[in-house]
């Protein structure tokens, strides 16, 4: 193609990658979306070098596609149209610690995991952890406001961004927001581009809001013989007006996948568990933990393991991270969604999961961050199975959305939840999204085909 002799000459041949194997591995996501191909990928080096590729992308009419670590599961990072992929590989600095304004600056490339130990060194913590961090992108989590299991105390990514420099569609550059803890100058601009999943404009530089690195963590292990129960006690924490810093839930339909990496755990009727963590002062800790003891009880906990070591802490945690990328090896292909519910409603989520069970003969696996009422629904199918797989979700969205859910909690619409949309939200309020879109992006060449 013409265009990408240009852009090689504009960026060097080794920047501007057009050949099979990478655009093919950078035309994928975790989302199992296979069939698009982009036509090059770009390693940009600078904000200015983003600029160049978006005036260069408008002045041709070159679909944009910007891609983290490629970890999304909805199409987000998928090049539907073709085009350039925007690579930020090469844009992973860690750029500021500022201790006294407890402030981070990072380029969008860094991998989470990195930032969380960076700033750990200085004392700090900065929360949202989805359970990708070791792979996915600070810039990935913005443009899907990622949430993870330490959102119910500490909230999701959107709680820590000050600010944004974004390039928009023409190469223009803005920065939006401010680096202080409180804002109020015009419009929320920089909501807009929280979750906008790579459609609105191009992250180039994060500002972070820290906080203090907490004293201690305690966590604890709780089986139940039913389902239900694990479900209204998670519920109960909540009302009781405990928050932990993790509800994290994992039951059967997992066991029978994973085995005895899991089972090992539990005494043998367990059916279903709560990985609880609460962090804080020592004291507080205490205090919380000396609460919760008897909402568990009172709601059929099995057992209660408290006093877990660190190692034994690890080890759950890895276990917890590796359910998704274990379900993926079985040989089916998964469908992960991540509705959520108000708390209240917990225990529905897991009665529509058996109901898809039932109803549409599906591997139904389920866990996830029950304490914020988001649980990921995993629907395991093969492929001749496509028809039922689209009914079995599209009951589940009208399911969630009866009970005032969410059809997504924290993945965001990407490619597979768009013909859903509307499930959701009134023609009204798609619509002043599509004008909004057109506002930032006239030509439509940011990530065309996602989300509206
Ligand atoms: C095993 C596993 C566990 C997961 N657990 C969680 C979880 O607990 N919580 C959760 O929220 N998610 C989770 N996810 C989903 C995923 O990791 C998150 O959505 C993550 O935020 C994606 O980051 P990424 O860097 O991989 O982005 P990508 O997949 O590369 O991209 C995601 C979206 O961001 C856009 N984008 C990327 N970089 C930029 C940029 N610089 N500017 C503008 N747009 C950009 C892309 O165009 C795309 O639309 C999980 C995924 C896996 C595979």
């Amino acid at each position: 193609m013409k265009w990408i002799k240009r852009l090689k000459e504009e960026f060097g041949k080794d920047r501007v990658i057009d050949e099979i194997e990478t655009r093919r591995i950078y035309s994928k996501d975790e989302s199992g979306i296979e069939d698009s191909l982009c036509d090059c990928v770009v390693f940009p080096e600078s904000e200015k070098e983003v600029s160049r590729i978006l005036k260069f992308a408008s002045r041709f009419k070159i679909p944009i596609t910007p891609r983290g670590g490629g970890t999304g599961v909805s199409g987000g990072a998928i090049p539907l149209k073709g085009g350039i992929v925007i690579s930020f590989s090469k844009m992973n600095k860690i750029i500021d610690i500022d201790e006294k304004n407890m402030t981070l600056e990072v380029e969008p490339g860094v991998i989470l995991e990195n930032i969380f130990k960076e700033v750990e060194k200085s004392g700090f913590f900065y929360p949202p952890d989805p359970a990708s961090y070791e792979n996915c992108t600070i810039g990935g989590n913005i443009a899907t406001n990622a949430g993870g299991p330490r959102c119910i105390k500490h909230g999701v990514t959107s709680n820590y961004v000050l600010a944004l420099d974004v390039v928009l569609s023409e190469g223009e550059r803005i920065f939006t927001g401010r680096k202080t803890r409180k804002w109020k100058a015009g419009y929320n601009l920089p909501g807009i581009f929280l979750g906008s999943e790579g459609t609105l404009g191009v992250f180039t530089k994060i500002y972070l809001r820290l906080i203090p690195l907490p004293e201690c963590i305690q966590t604890l292990l709780v089986p139940f013989d039913e389902k239900a129960y694990a479900g209204i006690c998670s519920s109960e924490i909540i009302r009781n007006k405990i928050i932990p810093r993790c509800i994290e839930y994992v039951d059967e339909s997992v066991f029978e996948i994973i085995g005895d990496d899991i089972k090992r755990f539990f005494p043998d009727k367990t059916r279903a568990f709560l990985l609880i963590e609460f962090d804080g002062k020592e004291e507080e800790v205490k205090k919380d933990i000396e609460k919760i003891l008897p909402v568990l009880d009172k709601n059929h906990a099995i057992e209660i393991y408290t006093g877990i070591k660190e190692y034994e802490r690890q080890k759950l945690w890895k276990i917890r991270r590796d359910i998704l990328p274990f379900l993926e090896k079985t040989g089916y292909k998964v469908r992960s969604e991540d509705v959520c519910v108000p708390f209240a409603h917990t225990s529905n989520l897991i009665k529509i999961a058996d109901e898809i069970r039932k109803t549409f003969d599906l591997k139904v696996c389920v866990f996830g961050h029950i304490g914020d009422g988001n649980l990921h629904i995993n629907l395991l199918w093969e492929k001749q199975e496509k028809e039922t797989l689209n009914r079995a979700v599209e009951f589940l969205y009208r399911k969630v959305v009866e009970l005032n859910g969410t059809i997504t909690g924290e993945h965001g619409i990407g490619i597979l939840k768009k013909d859903f949309l509307g499930i959701e939200q009134d023609n009204t309020v798609i619509s002043i999204q599509r004008k909004i879109k057109k506002i930032l992006d006239p030509k439509n060449i940011l990530n065309p085909g996602k989300i509206i």
